[in-house]
């Protein structure tokens, strides 16, 4: 019983982290700071099938 406790509080932080630090665009698979921005990437890449610039500039990587 406390196992699988832990293991739920485990994986609910570890998600809580990963869902904290980085945003990613699904289809560009570029990351960003702010939810905002990837939610801007996302579209783009979806409507224009390439990627902007602007945009681009304030991924992570
Ligand atoms: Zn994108």
């Amino acid at each position: 019983m406390k196992r699988i406790f832990l293991l739920i509080f485990m994986c609910s932080f570890l998600s809580f982290c990963s869902e904290k630090t980085t945003y990613k665009c699904t289809i560009c698979e570029m990351s960003f700071e702010e939810k905002d921005r990837s939610d801007k990437c996302q579209d783009w890449c979806e409507n224009h099938h390439s990627c902007n610039v602007e945009i681009i500039s304030h991924s992570i990587k």
